[in-house]
């Protein structure tokens, strides 16, 4: 039988962003992890509660273990949905979720959304599951091309996760596993970074699961670092149920080709290929004829929940390092209060116009609440700054909708949130 032989786990804020609403579980023998997404802490509660009922560990009883990870992930989205509807500044919240389960002789994975897992076999690196993104869905229809999809502008918007709905699917999977194996579970903060090969290299070189660990999040900052990243990593051995006394030896001498050779014959035909059930769950797909072709008036489907915000950008006022001067100036008097009123009416013009959002468009074309005003004042200063960034492009949106996002009427803090939220949900009459 398999057993975890050795796991490392990481979690990173990145470059970008303020707080981790990352969160991952790793106790053997289940290894999770979940990226949530909503507006101020929605996201790191989203996940945080997703970890938290993955705690629990399959429930005693209720069929294979596909079927009992998947009522975990089922309970998962019940509460988080629930908690989203008591709490108004949860609303909308989210999660991906990833999670694979070590059994005997293979790895049940149950998944939901952009969060990934990969194997890296022998010198093979592979990924297990698929992206529940529109770009992903469009590929996999023939509508884009792998290599359009990685530029894609909508390329981060899911479409499907934990929360925003009362129900969800997911996508469950079983693949036979061997000794040795190393499966990676990460975030998309790991994989929006740094490129598929990247990793699978930076796996394969490393010497222990750590430095790989390691590597993997130093890539992800190195290259920007944009989103939080999590990694987390175990390695399979193979041991006699016999006894553990026994097994440190028996690992010993079963590794290298004895082993490989062993192990197709207790994975053998009983269990399904890798290959077999993702075929399998292509043709359920198609079967239940999901997503029909979203129109083209209107890219995002129903349902399509946005990436989580960037987080409101403060900008930083330079630090005066200037020292007092010694030299007096002469300066009136009189210059000297005006010049005090004038300052204090640009504060007092800056706080008012601080208080007050409006809804506009990002410069990568996404509906944004702002705060401030929609103006620029000259030597480039802007009297607003991004609150909220949403995954809804203003391109789709129908005309009537689109001129609430190029008015920039002025809104309280709530009805601008409000707003993009409804659009977001597709709830906004047009
Ligand atoms: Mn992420």
């Amino acid at each position: 039988m398999l057993r975890v032989a050795d796991h490392f786990e990481r979690t990173d804020t990145g470059r970008a962003r303020r707080a981790n609403e990352d969160s991952y579980f790793a106790r053997s023998p289940l290894f999770a992890v979940a990226d949530g997404m909503g507006g101020a802490q929605a996201g790191e509660v989203a996940s945080g509660l997703a970890v938290e009922v993955l705690e629990q560990g399959l429930p005693d009883e209720g069929g294979s273990i596909e079927e009992r990870l998947a009522s975990r992930v089922a309970e998962a989205n019940e509460r988080i949905n629930a908690l989203s509807r008591e709490d108004e500044r949860l609303a909308g919240m989210g999660t991906t979720v990833t999670a694979a389960y070590v059994g005997e002789h293979e790895l049940t994975v149950v998944h939901v959304g952009d969060s990934r897992l990969y194997r890296l076999r022998d010198s093979s690196f592979e990924r297990l599951t698929e992206d529940h993104t529109l770009v992903e869905e469009l590929v996999r229809q023939g509508k884009l091309t792998p290599e359009e999809a990685g530029a894609h502008p909508q390329r981060s918007i899911i479409t499907r996760a934990l929360g925003p709905e009362a129900g969800v699917q997911a996508d469950t999977l079983t693949f036979p596993a061997r000794d040795r194996d190393v499966y990676l579970i990460c975030s998309d903060g790991l994989t929006s970074m740094v490129p598929e090969a990247r990793v699978g290299q930076l796996l394969r070189s490393a010497s222990t699961l750590q430095d790989a660990g390691r590597a993997l999040v130093d890539a992800a900052n190195t290259a920007g670092g944009r989103d939080n990243i999590t990694v987390v990593l175990f390695r399979l051995e193979e041991v006699h149920a016999a006894g553990v006394g026994a097994a440190a030896g028996d690992t010993a001498r079963l590794t290298g080709a004895a082993a490989a050779a062993e192990q197709p014959t207790a994975t053998g035909a009983a269990a399904p290929r890798a290959r077999d059930v993702r075929g399998a769950l292509a043709e359920a797909d198609t079967a239940e004829g999901t997503p029909a072709e979203p129109r083209r008036a209107d890219p995002v489907p129903t349902g399509v929940v946005p990436r989580r915000p960037q987080p409101p950008s403060e900008a930083h006022a330079p630090v005066a390092t200037e020292g007092r001067r010694r030299r007096r100036l002469r300066i009136p008097a009189g210059a000297i209060v005006s010049l005090f009123f004038l300052a204090a009416i640009l504060v007092a013009f800056w706080f008012a116009s601080q208080t007050v959002y409006f809804v506009g468009a990002s410069d990568d074309g996404f509906v944004t609440v702002y705060r401030g005003m929609p103006y620029d004042l000259p030597a480039g200063l802007d009297l607003y700054s991004v609150n909220y960034e949403s995954g809804v492009p203003v391109a789709g949106l129908p005309a009537r909708q689109r001129q609430v996002v190029t008015e920039h009427q002025l809104r309280s803090r709530d009805d601008a949130q409000d707003l993009v939220r409804q659009l977001e949900r597709g709830r906004l009459q047009p």
